[in-house]
């Protein structure tokens, strides 16, 4: 017995009724006093699928229409009447159908999440907790490739040289790196480039000293110092290869950070950290270069001269201030001096 409500032919007129089938197959819809409202051989009655937890209609060939949340009566009908069964695998299909989705979604969501937020966040963590040593060790093998693949000895003059350490420590000093952890290394080749290790070492090329005038490299330094100070390599490091930087801090496996050490060359050569971090490099460079008393917007001038340089009048990317933020957005930064 199945409980319900039956519903007029053509009409929107119902009453509660009950539907049963007897044992020559005939559906019989009785109202609540058990009255008989309608009859109709089973195989004549169009009963709908069964989709969630809609309601059923058997519909009955006169028009009438008995309507019900029990899925389950249903189903057993269905059963009695076999030639329906079809709405079974329909419904499991659908029901099937539809978890699949849900769950490709929900594990999409949860993977982009963590790769959107999760990993940047867990990054960030674990390189304000990293060890001197360890940012050390990282910063060697990379120098080691550097020096092995990309770049060469100076040329600059040792007068030169002083007179670009002068700037150099004019700019930690006004805190924009502890002096002890920020050095200055020159190197030539990969053009106008200038680039910071993890461990505070920092590289300036040939072509930048020879392009930048010195109130534009105190910029140009002050930006470096700033990757340095707020882990910029050490967090793309482990963006990269977060299971092995996890491997060297809850292990002490050193031998990971060889695998770590792999990424940061190629990070450095190409400047691609992410738009994100230059430009928390720039704002620093900003204030940093307020404190010296120069006005930020020579920094603008520096970035088209080098532009131009690489490319003509055409805009372009990549060199010292990465591929990531165009020139224009931050000239416009510099100029605007927020
Ligand atoms: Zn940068």
């Amino acid at each position: 017995m199945i409980v319900g409500r039956y519903f007029f032919a053509n009409s929107a007129r119902f009453v509660p009724a009950r539907a049963s089938v007897d044992d020559k197959r005939i559906l019989k819809i009785t109202g609540e006093d058990g009255g008989s409202l309608a009859e109709a051989p089973l195989r004549q009655v169009k009963i709908t699928p069964r989709l969630a937890d809609l309601p059923r209609k058997l519909m009955l060939p006169d028009g009438a229409c008995f309507e019900t949340l029990d899925n389950d009566g249903v189903d057993e009908l269905i059963g009695i009447a076999r030639h329906l069964v079809s709405g079974g695998w329909m419904d499991r299909l659908e029901r099937s159908w539809r978890a699949i989705v849900v769950s490709i979604i929900l594990a999409s969501a949860a993977v982009g999440a963590f790769v959107v937020w999760g990993i940047p966040a867990l990054a960030f963590q674990l390189a304000m907790k990293t060890p001197d040593w360890m940012a050390a060790a990282v910063s060697d093998q990379t120098m080691t490739v550097l020096d092995s693949h990309y770049i060469q000895a100076t040329e600059i003059s040792e007068a030169d040289q002083a007179k670009a350490m002068r700037i150099f420590e004019q700019v930690a000093k006004t805190g924009a790196c502890a002096p002890h952890v920020c050095r200055l290394l020159f190197r030539s080749r990969l053009g106008a480039n200038a680039f910071a290790l993890p461990d505070g070492r920092i590289v300036m090329t040939d072509a930048m000293w020879q392009m930048a005038k010195p109130e534009e490299l105190a910029g140009v330094f002050a930006h470096e110092m700033a990757h340095v100070r707020l882990a910029h390599g050490l967090q793309r490091v482990y963006e990269a290869s977060l299971v092995p930087a996890l491997i060297v801090v809850v292990t002490g496996d050193i031998s990971q950070i060889g695998q770590m050490a792999v990424i940061l060359p190629g990070v450095l050569v190409q400047s691609a950290y992410s738009r994100e971090f230059e430009t928390e490099a720039d704002r620093s460079a900003l204030t940093t270069l307020r404190k010296l008393g120069i006005n930020p917007a020579v920094m603008a001038g520096l970035l088209e001269r080098m532009d131009r340089e690489r490319c003509g009048d055409r805009p372009c990317g990549g060199s010292w201030l990465g591929d990531h933020p165009d020139t224009a957005f931050r000239a416009a930064l510099y100029r605007s001096g927020r």
